[in-house]
């Protein structure tokens, strides 16, 4: 499997990165190896400023080409929540390099991913609420209304390019909030008041 990563859905976060708004689905890519589904999360060594990015995860259940938008829902049945855990300084080297951004957002465990995920046709998909909290106070929180591309779109875009497969995450975006992350702190992911789930970094 794969995991696609949508960069820049939320205009507020685009601001808050003091980035453009972009005029079509900005996407990079994580390796497996990025996934991280356990409670105990160790803080890579390598970065001063790993910053959270709470993120709705679409997980594709059928193996799609140039799929148009109109049919793209026919691609997912379950909706789940993550991290794109961020490399926030590594990524500003890489950005004012002009590199590729892979060593700030590719590196091992940067995929938080939840245990549950959620059957779509029990959710408004254009209309979810989803928040991360740090130590029992909200710091992320956002509305799925407010993606700049919605979920079809995405996937009809990324589509054009990679052929998408059988379990592979698509990680939609982030509202703005991204802060970083520190030894002792307990991260928890909401889908509406659901807890789906819970971090504790070491
Ligand atoms: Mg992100």
């Amino acid at each position: 499997m794969k995991i696609i990563c949508i960069g820049r859905n939320y205009a507020d976060h685009a601001k808050e990165m003091n980035s453009p708004v972009p005029i079509e689905p900005i996407f990079f890519m994580k390796p497996d190896t990025a996934i991280h589904r356990e409670l105990n999360y160790y803080l890579p060594d390598f970065t001063k400023d790993l910053h959270h990015e709470i993120e709705i995860v679409v997980k594709i259940n059928k193996v799609g080409k140039n799929i148009a938008p109109e049919f793209a829902a026919n691609y997912y049945s379950e909706i789940g929540l993550g991290i794109d855990f961020t490399a926030r300084d590594i990524q500003k080297l890489c950005k004012e390099q002009g590199l590729p951004w892979e060593k700030a957002k590719a590196f091992d465990n940067s995929a938080v991913i939840s245990n549950n995920f959620l059957d779509k046709s029990k959710l408004d998909l254009n209309n979810i609420n989803f928040s991360l909290s740090i130590n029992d106070k909200v710091v992320q929180s956002g509305n799925t209304a407010q993606m700049i591309f919605d979920m079809n779109h995405i996937i009809a875009h990324i589509s054009k390019y990679v052929t998408l497969k059988v379990g592979d995450l698509i990680y939609t975006g982030t509202p703005e909030g991204v802060g970083p992350v520190k030894i002792g702190d307990k991260l928890e992911g909401f889908i509406e008041t659901e807890k789906l789930f819970e971090l504790n970094v070491l």
